[in-house]
């Protein structure tokens, strides 16, 4: 293992979705001169794999997911930020300086670490998930809802985010069917409610998606009853998986305080975590919003935070 600098850096940014290039942006426009690891396959984070974003504002026709990454990658380094596209593989948080690990075995130290790995939705497994990606298949329905206006939508999933993101479609959707493999939702009482007595939702019970259907975009997908086996097909134009998401904290997990479901934890509004000089911010710490927007705001929250942590111990 090699040390790849005798310098100890500001600050190391881990992660480079919105949180993390905005973090970069703000650090490098205050001379911090940020080193960021922005991971090796996922580099640019989860709008990598989508299509058009309609809601990050400032572009009238709407952007897509990789330009709008690609450009906030370049205004980063446009002021001076070093993007290295590899992984973090171990962290040393505690101390004063901070270590590093890339994923060839070098260590980097800092006086502050940014955490901003983001939150991978989970997948159904199925072949057709990725390729049909922003061509029908979507896990956000505050993103996507908008483009499914009169169309029929599948939602899998029973928790209350399946049933909040279903009752959210209903806005536009022609109808919404909640794919769940119990007989009954799991969401809260007054969830449940609200989506039985909405009259545009349907629910195919004990039952999951055995295939999606679609040559350029979902036409409809094969349900599975898994009590009897029997199959059946439906047609829909849209397939939102809201079966949950998990926060990308490997990293840290025992090094930083984690909530109970593994969200990084911070201190009230700041991006501040349990260990001084290391700051979160992004889909890690947030199970609440989880937009570009609201990732990009933090992001550029943890900068101002490090920035004001570390003028404070000169
Ligand atoms: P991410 O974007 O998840 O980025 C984190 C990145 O950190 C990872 O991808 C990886 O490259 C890197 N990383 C992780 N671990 C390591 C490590 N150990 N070392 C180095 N790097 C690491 N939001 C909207 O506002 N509008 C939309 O239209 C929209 N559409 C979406 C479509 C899809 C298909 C998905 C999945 C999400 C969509 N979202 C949308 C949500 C939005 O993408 C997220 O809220 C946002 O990307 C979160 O930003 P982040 O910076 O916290 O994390």
């Amino acid at each position: 293992m090699a040390d790849a600098s005798s310098d100890i850096r500001n600050v190391i940014i881990i992660g480079s979705g919105p949180a993390g290039y905005t973090a970069a942006v703000y650090a490098a426009r205050a001379n911090l001169e940020p080193l960021m690891f922005e991971g090796s396959v996922t580099a640019g984070g989860a709008l990598m794999n989508t299509t058009d974003v309609e809601n990050f504002p400032g572009f009238t026709e709407g952007v897509m997911g990789p330009d709008l990454m690609l450009n906030m990658r370049a205004q980063a380094e446009r002021f001076g930020t070093e993007i290295v596209t590899d992984d973090v593989t171990a962290v040393e948080l505690e101390g004063p300086v901070k270590v590093v690990t890339d994923g060839e075995g070098n260590t980097h130290r800092a006086h502050s670490v940014i955490l901003a790995m983001g939150s991978a939705y989970r997948e159904l497994g199925l072949p057709d998930e990725k390729r049909l990606s922003g061509h029908g298949v979507s896990w956000c329905a505050t993103c996507d809802g908008f483009f499914f206006r009169e169309q029929d939508i599948i939602v899998v999933g029973g928790g209350d985010s399946a049933v909040e993101e279903a009752t959210f479609l209903t806005k536009f959707a022609r109808s919404v069917t909640i794919v769940h493999r119990r007989d009954e939702l799991r969401a809260s009482k007054i969830m449940a409610d609200r989506a039985h007595s909405n009259a545009k939702i349907r629910f195919a019970w004990n039952s999951e998606v055995a295939a999606i259907h679609g040559e350029d975009k979902v036409t409809g997908v094969t349900l599975r009853d898994i009590v009897t086996g029997e199959t059946r097909e439906i047609e829909a134009t849209g397939l939102f998986v809201a079966i949950g998401h998990d926060p990308r904290n490997e990293l840290v997990k025992g090094v930083v305080d984690l909530d109970d479901e593994g969200y990084v934890l911070v201190d009230g509004r700041s991006s501040r975590t349990n260990l001084d000089g290391v700051f979160a911010a992004g889909d890690l710490v947030d199970h609440t919003y989880r937009q570009a927007i609201t990732a990009a705001g933090s992001g550029c929250s943890a900068a101002l935070d490090a920035e004001r942590w570390l003028a404070a111990r000169e």
